[in-house]
């Protein structure tokens, strides 16, 4: 007789996998409208980025060429919440957003392993629960993988490919003449820590021993600040079916890869007062199956700059193309073919071909094996699991499929809704609010005309904010009275700055603080009939680049008055909108409960001291 337990649940939208795709996915298909669900099969969120694996987030290269969108919003909660770096605190951020996320349930430590169709269709999940002995069954109308390995190919026969396509299929030249079964590896990364006095390292029996510079070309250039993404092997095994075997290799590279830099290298000396912070467990893979979508993303999309009708996310990392053997290969371990940044990316490669209704983003998505080079990074699967969850949202909202939305008003739809939600289509400019362009522009500052250009980050050479200096305003009036359902603003987050995760922790390594360009208190301000204006909402604590204020005002004007920023004497913003209709999508977080308060719940008798407690002194 089993034990365990069975819960069967409904949901519109169930996302598979929690790293950075699944977590923009569920919560974009969540703030989008539909009850969703996401299954992750570890204790925390963030897949790669997650404090088990550790991997830094990157993107698109080029100055003002970050990122944005849900992405952006988690990372600058992050460095309000975490300005130090710590691992744990950014495991924190990653649960807080979507534990507080309206319409949305998470399974954690619960590993998607079985699939029910309906033909083609995917009714339901299967999911075990590990810490509470549970079986899930999850339906949903739409399921969206986003966990990297692509788990429901392997239960529902989605088309999918593994591997390096030979360079004639697509005419790649950087893919081998063959096709063959390789892939990039899986790594253990090392974390130190600067310490003020020398810190020894014993390497266990079992590490491997590198000897000399020799055993380890191109690999190591000091340790302060060094990223160890080139412990890589599995490229040649199968990154899935092998992955046991994988880490217990890993273990012993990385172990030993310690051992040299401590007791070995020439930059032992440099090493002297690091200690070891940090090894990981949980292996980070790159690259296994690749699901087949309407479009095939390959390496001359990539090089042609991705000018697809159906863009919903751009890319704009190298073609970084690790060698399959990884650290065994004597040579670079890696080879960056240049790619443009940013390029587009098109919604046919985010559904699946075969399987009616199955999205997928992430390290999956229908590319060739080259174009993964460079679609996988996390900024790219942030932006690809945003696109992948909004789209869902709209299918279930109007009863449609994946692929409806691939032309037409409905994508229309999709790209203008990404873009309101600060995701930048890098061939699209977005429609500014009709109460904007009906009003005129007043206040003081510099290019106040520029709230009305649908571009919401500065390009090469070329800004695109209104700049102010604090106290003074800028906005908008009518010639008569207007209703004003609420405000959009876009503030200046200084995209050129790193907001990632450190990969050592240096001495002196500063706090991660907030942009000093980021505004951090503004008040909006209304103008009545008698030519008075009067706050309708005030901010002191903005560490936001996108805010949605609801106002249910009316008015003849609207305007923006910046009081402080977080460093600079500027304020700047790249939009400021009154609008029409105003759906706040990101949850106002509660203040938390007081701990008084929920024992106050708890019953008297259950908070009786022990019984042993009672028992009279002998
Ligand atoms: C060592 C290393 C270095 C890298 N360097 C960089 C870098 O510097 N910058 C960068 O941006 N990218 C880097 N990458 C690439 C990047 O990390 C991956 O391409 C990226 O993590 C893919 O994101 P994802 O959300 O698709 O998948 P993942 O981050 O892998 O997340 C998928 C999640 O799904 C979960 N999951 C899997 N199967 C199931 C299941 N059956 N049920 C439930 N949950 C499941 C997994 O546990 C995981 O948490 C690196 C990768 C590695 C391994």
């Amino acid at each position: 007789m089993s034990l365990s337990h069975h819960e069967t649940h409904a949901f519109d939208v169930c996302v598979i996998g929690g790293g950075m795709a699944g977590i923009c996915a569920a919560l974009s298909a969540a703030r989008n409208g539909a009850k969703t669900a996401i299954v992750q099969d570890r204790p925390v969120f963030g897949g790669n980025a997650s404090s088990e694996v550790r991997m830094w987030i990157c993107g698109a290269h080029g100055e003002h060429n970050k990122e944005t969108g849900i992405l952006e919003e988690i990372q600058l909660e992050n460095q309000y919440l975490n300005p130090r770096g710590n691992y744990s605190l950014w495991d924190g951020v990653l649960w807080g957003k979507i534990h507080l996320q309206p319409n949305l349930t998470t399974f954690l430590n619960c590993s998607c392993t079985d699939a029910e169709m309906d033909g083609q269709k995917i009714v339901a999940v299967k999911a075990w629960e590990l810490t509470s002995q549970t079986w899930h069954k999850i339906h949903a109308k739409l399921f969206i993988d986003c966990s990297g390995d692509s788990i429901l190919a392997a239960v529902t026969g989605a088309d999918f490919r593994t591997g390096r396509e030979a360079r004639a299929e697509f005419n790649e030249d950087i893919q081998p003449h063959q096709a063959d079964a390789k892939t990039m590896g899986n790594s253990l990364l090392i974390q130190f820590r600067h310490t003020e006095e020398p810190q020894q390292f014993i390497a266990p029996a079992w590490a491997y021993k590198f000897e000399s510079t020799a055993d380890l070309p191109f690999r190591i250039n000091g340790v302060n600040g060094h990223n160890f993404w080139w412990l890589e092997v599995g490229g040649l095994q199968d990154t899935i079916k092998d992955a046991e075997a994988i880490r217990d290799e890993l273990m012993r590279i990385t172990y030993g890869v310690c051992d040299y830099i401590k007791n070995r290298a020439p930059e032992r000396k440099e090493a002297e007062n690091w200690a070891i912070e940090w090894i990981g467990a949980l292996p980070g893979k790159r690259e296994n199956r690749r699901y087949l979508g309407d479009h095939i993303l390959t390496q001359n999309d990539v090089r042609d700059g991705g000018r697809f009708d159906d863009i919903i996310a751009y890319g704009g990392w190298s073609m970084d193309d690790h060698h399959p053997a990884g650290i065994y290969f004597p040579g670079k371990p890696t080879i960056f073919h240049p790619a443009p940044s940013p390029y587009g990316i098109p919604y046919r490669s985010l559904y699946s071909r075969n399987i009616p209704n199955l999205l997928f983003a992430g390290r999956n998505i229908s590319v060739t094996h080259a174009a993964l080079s460079s679609t996988r990074v996390m900024g790219t699967c942030a932006l690809l699991g945003q696109a992948a969850g909004t789209a869902a949202a709209l299918c279930v909202r109007d009863s449609r499929l994946p692929r409806d939305l691939s032309s037409g008003a409905p994508l229309r739809e999709l790209q203008r809704t990404l873009m309101e939600d600060d995701c930048w289509l890098p061939t699209l400019t977005r429609e500014v609010s009709r109460l904007a362009r009906q009003g005129t522009v007043i206040g003081g500052g510099k290019d106040a005309a520029l709230l009305l250009d649908g571009m919401d980050r500065d390009r090469k050479d070329e800004g695109h904010a209104w700049e102010g200096a604090l106290g003074e305003s800028v906005g908008f009036e009518w010639s008569q009275r207007v209703k004003i359902d609420g405000a959009r603003l876009v503030f200046d987050s200084d995209l050129n700055l790193t907001k990632g995760m450190p990969s050592s922790y240096p001495s002196k390594k500063g706090a991660y603080s907030l942009p000093g360009s980021l505004v951090k208190a503004f008040r909006l301000e209304a103008l009545d009939d008698a030519g008075q204006w009067r706050t309708v909402f005030r901010e002191t604590q903005n560490h936001q680049r996108l805010a949605c204020v609801p106002l249910a005002t009316e008015a003849r004007g609207l305007r923006f008055v910046a009081e402080e920023t977080w460093g600079n004497p500027t304020a700047r913003l790249f939009a400021f909108e009154p609008l029409d209709r105003c759906s706040v999508k990101v949850p106002a977080y509660p203040e938390g409960d007081t701990f008084s308060e929920v024992r106050s719940k708890i019953s008297a008798k259950d908070l009786e001291p022990a019984e042993s407690v009672l028992l009279p002194k002998k």
